[in-house]
């Protein structure tokens, strides 16, 4: 068995986001290093050619026909193009792709203006590396986030049921910037109260070209 090579690993620190720049072919590992903990996580194609090109949840749906991720299955963007496929999961693979990122108005209603949030992380993270989207927060695959759908359509909002260790993994389709948000929600449950960190690891991935 071929072992992956990693090439770089990035801590995101509890209630943080990081930006990684990845290539066609390359695998990102995301692991929950307590558990407990959902991360937001957001893909873009790389280059000025591809303008606010961006991982779609709602145009994933469409080539999926699934509410949530399973592995072998791709992420598309906006213009329908695979940008990620899950090709491993050791957690218990709950995968949310339909509750926005927390942003500062989610919090401002919650009575705390000033908390951090998934969609500031992202806007800081993607300047950090300079990549230039200018479009909306889009919806995130949130890794480890378990909103189950009932019978009758309602959505229930569970705590992360990972392990410490407990690990997801993409192969990037296309050139991408991947952004990790550890998620600081601490005033519903999924965090289980209290946000910690995770780790964005990058694995050459030979022998698993597309
Ligand atoms: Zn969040």
């Amino acid at each position: 068995m071929q072992t992956d090579t990693m090439t770089r690993r990035v801590e995101v620190p509890g209630g943080a986001g990081r930006a990684v720049r990845v290539r066609a072919g390359e695998l990102v590992r995301i692991v929950d290093i307590l558990g407990g903990q959902v991360g937001d996580v957001f893909a873009f194609a790389a280059g000025e050619q591809h303008g606010n090109e961006h991982h779609s949840a709602e145009h994933t749906r469409a080539v999926t026909s699934r509410l949530f991720p399973a592995v072998g299955e791709p992420f598309v963007t906006d213009r329908r193009r695979p940008i990620l496929t899950l090709v491993a999961d050791t957690s218990p693979g709950h995968h949310d792709m339909l509750i926005a990122a927390c942003d500062p108005q989610r919090y401002a209603q919650l009575g705390v203006p000033d908390h951090r949030s998934c969609a500031t992380n992202l806007w800081e993270a993607l300047a950090a590396v300079g990549h230039p989207y200018t479009g909306p927060t889009p919806q995130p695959i949130n890794v480890f986030m378990r909103i189950p759908v009932g019978d009758d359509g309602t959505l229930s909002w569970l705590p992360a049921p990972t392990e410490a260790g407990d690990a997801i993994t993409f192969r990037a389709e296309l050139d991408a910037v991947v952004v990790v948000s550890s998620c600081p929600q601490d005033l519903v449950g999924i965090n289980r109260g209290a946000p910690s960190p995770l780790a964005v690891e990058v694995l050459a991935g030979q022998g698993r070209q597309p």
